[in-house]
């Protein structure tokens, strides 16, 4: 499987404020960018705290991606996963409607009503881990349902784990003109930090888009915290 996080941050590193609230960060060159990356996709996946904290849709903005999708006989829009532990994502959510197939990743201590509640509501689970999902073990079980191109747009905790099982391909980070600040605000990459060895970054690409810069680079090895 290959596995691209997009994210956007402020200068800082920020991915939004202390209060978690979204923050517009890039532009409309940088929609459209992302919009292209997620149609070129099988799935775009986020964690459980950026679908509390944002109510993602995760569909296809544009009209034209979507035909072209269904011209190649791939759904309209990309699937959607979630990262969710004890399976919390709230029914009304609005990755749960029926604009595409949503996965929804739980372990096996997430409570049997609220797995039965999402399979009501149309979500395929997938139970990998014991107490938090085991995301190496998700993905194979993802790939086997053939997911082979993955999107990650966020947050911080998911992409460091991500990180630190080796699991990242490529990193594509726009950076806002903006300092957003706070300690508490979610980074790139939150969870514990690396201390040991640092997953290895190659830079591809440096773009100017919008008012802000595009970093790509190819990722190889792990952290360890
Ligand atoms: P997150 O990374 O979206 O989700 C984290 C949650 O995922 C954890 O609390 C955990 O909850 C669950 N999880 C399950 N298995 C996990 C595993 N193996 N490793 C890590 N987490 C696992 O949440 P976040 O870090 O709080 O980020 C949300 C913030 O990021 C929001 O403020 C949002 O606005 C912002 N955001 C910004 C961008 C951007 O590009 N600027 C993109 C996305 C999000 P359980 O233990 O309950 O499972």
């Amino acid at each position: 499987m290959q596995v691209v996080v997009n994210a956007a941050t402020s200068v800082d590193g920020k991915l939004s404020t202390r209060r978690r609230e979204q923050v517009r960060i890039s532009g409309p060159e940088d929609f459209a960018r992302v919009d292209r990356l997620r149609a070129d996709s099988d799935a775009v996946l986020v964690g459980i705290g950026t679908v509390l904290a944002d109510d993602p849709h995760l569909t296809l903005d544009d009209e034209d991606l979507r035909t072209e999708r269904t011209a190649r006989n791939e759904a309209p829009s990309p699937a959607r996963i979630v990262v969710d532990s004890s399976g919390r994502t709230p029914l009304d959510a609005r990755i749960l409607d029926d604009a595409a197939t949503t996965y929804v990743l739980v372990s096996a201590a997430a409570p049997s009503e609220r797995r039965d509640a999402l399979a009501d509501a149309g979500v395929e689970v997938v139970v990998a881990g014991e107490e938090q999902v085991s995301l190496p073990a998700a993905f194979e079980e993802l790939a086997d349902r053939g997911v082979e191109r993955l999107l990650v747009e966020g947050g911080g905790e998911i992409i460091f784990s991500l990180f630190s099982a080796g699991l990242v391909d490529e990193l594509s980070l726009y950076v806002g003109s903006m300092v957003i600040g706070g300690r508490d605000s979610p980074t790139l990459a939150d969870g514990p930090g690396f201390v040991g060895t640092f997953p290895d970054l190659s830079l591809r690409d440096v773009t100017r888009i919008d008012d802000g810069v595009l970093l790509q680079y190819d990722v190889d090895g792990r952290g360890t915290a």
